[in-house]
């Protein structure tokens, strides 16, 4: 178990604390704060319990230098708003200088400021040591509460923790604990569906689930690797050429663990990527050579919806088909669906997974919906994440 804030004593203290803030800004204006928001709870605990917050992120790629379009001023303006009080802005240029040190040693209990983008300055991307020291130099403690940036060994997300003691924010909480102890030590049976265009992206994460699922059930665009290895027609399916010995080799690990493998035995397939173009369901032994499969088939989605349901524990990653498209979203959404309506704990790992559940409005029935694409692909791998090594253990 990794030290929360919960378990230190902050009232006083300077909380050093990474989050996410890297939101998506149109000329100069935030078009989703949801990143922000989810920051809140952390953040309030701080202020709450008396601690003196300061704020830390990077936002964008700005290489090393500071460049305006880049700037954090208005994350602090809408955090001042989610809050309601004022976070003060150290906008310096260099991060870390005389002020910025002033404005810390300056603030009072409860009080919060917010760093400029820790990206303006080269050393943030290669840990270095001297810039690690400044920021830690800010602060009494670290808190990590940025996930997404976890994979990651950059001075703001591993470094300072050679200089300060560490725990986790809310949001890592909640990443270790289902991410973590979900896959490690699940109710069972546990399934994993994973799906997404490429079997390549995610080779590792199967071998690993392979070792700790009872079933695991493929779709999405990867089915059709595996069906190439099978000596299946595909069509004109997408197919990761360098990977169809490897997808073999799966399916022979897959029943030497006894792991249950399932695949799609029907695929709608349509003539052409795109959501009007002529479509029909085929079996998987029927694709025609001139089409290309675009979703599971209605067969499939229920029956990995009764695999879904009979789960205890399901983790899921990479929808079942191109669900960007309605016309073959109907995979995606029944699994999502019977995840909906399971009693199972469900956790979904991977950007266009998590996008897909949006879509459909189920993303609150869900158990957990992991932040972040890299970094929760990595954890499933079962990886030891940088920012999450550094936290203190209880
Ligand atoms: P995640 O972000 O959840 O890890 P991926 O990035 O691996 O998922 O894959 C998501 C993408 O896979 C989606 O854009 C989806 O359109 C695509 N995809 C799913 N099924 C197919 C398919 N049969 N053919 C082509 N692309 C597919
Ligand atoms: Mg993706």
């Amino acid at each position: 178990m990794k030290k929360t804030v919960r378990d230190i004593e902050v009232k006083g203290k300077r909380a050093l604390v990474r989050c996410d803030f890297n939101v998506p800004l149109k000329d100069g204006v935030i078009t989703d704060d949801i990143r922000i928001v989810s920051a809140l709870p952390t953040i309030r605990y701080l202020m709450e319990n008396g601690a003196r917050v300061i704020l830390m992120s990077h936002l964008g790629r700005p290489d090393g230098e500071p460049k305006k379009e880049f700037t954090l001023a208005p994350v602090a303006e809408r955090l001042s708003r989610l809050l309601g009080t004022e976070v003060k802005f150290a906008g310096s240029d260099n991060v870390v200088d005389d002020k910025v040190r002033e404005a810390a040693s300056e603030l009072k209990d409860g009080e919060v400021m917010l760093l400029e983008n820790v990206r303006f300055r080269k050393e943030e991307t290669k840990n270095g040591a001297d810039f690690a020291k400044e920021l830690a130099q800010l602060g009494d403690f670290f808190v990590n509460d940025a996930f997404g940036t976890a994979h990651r060994a950059h001075a703001s997300t591993a470094g300072v923790a050679d200089y300060l003691p560490a725990v986790s924010g809310f949001l890592i909480e909640k990443e270790v604990e289902f991410l973590g102890n979900a896959v490690e030590n699940p109710k069972r049976p546990f399934v994993a569906i994973m799906g997404g265009a490429k079997v390549g992206d995610k080779i590792p994460v199967i071998e690993n689930l392979l070792k700790k699922v009872d079933t695991l059930i493929i779709g999405g665009g990867m089915a059709y690797t595996f069906f190439k290895s099978q000596g299946l027609e595909i069509g004109t399916s997408i197919l990761d050429k360098d990977n169809v010995e490897l997808a073999a080799e799966l399916l022979k690990k897959a029943e030497a663990a006894g792991v249950k493998m399932l695949l799609p035995v029907d695929c709608v397939c349509g003539k052409e990527f795109k959501n009007d173009t002529e479509y029909a369901v085929y079996s998987k032994d029927n694709i025609p050579a001139d089409m290309m499969g675009l979703d599971i088939g209605p067969k499939t989605a229920e029956l990995y919806r009764q695999a879904a349901s009979d789960a205890a524990t399901v983790v899921w990653n990479g929808p079942m088909g191109v669900f960007e498209m309605p016309n073959f979203a109907k995979g995606t959404k029944a699994v999502a669906e019977a995840l909906a309506e399971s009693d199972a704990v469900t956790i979904i790992g991977g950007g266009d997974s998590a996008a897909a559940v949006e879509q459909f409005g189920l993303a609150d029935k869900m158990t957990h919906i992991s932040t972040g694409g890299g970094a929760s692909l990595e954890f499933l791998e079962g990886k030891t994440l940088p920012g999450i090594a550094v936290i203190e253990d209880k």
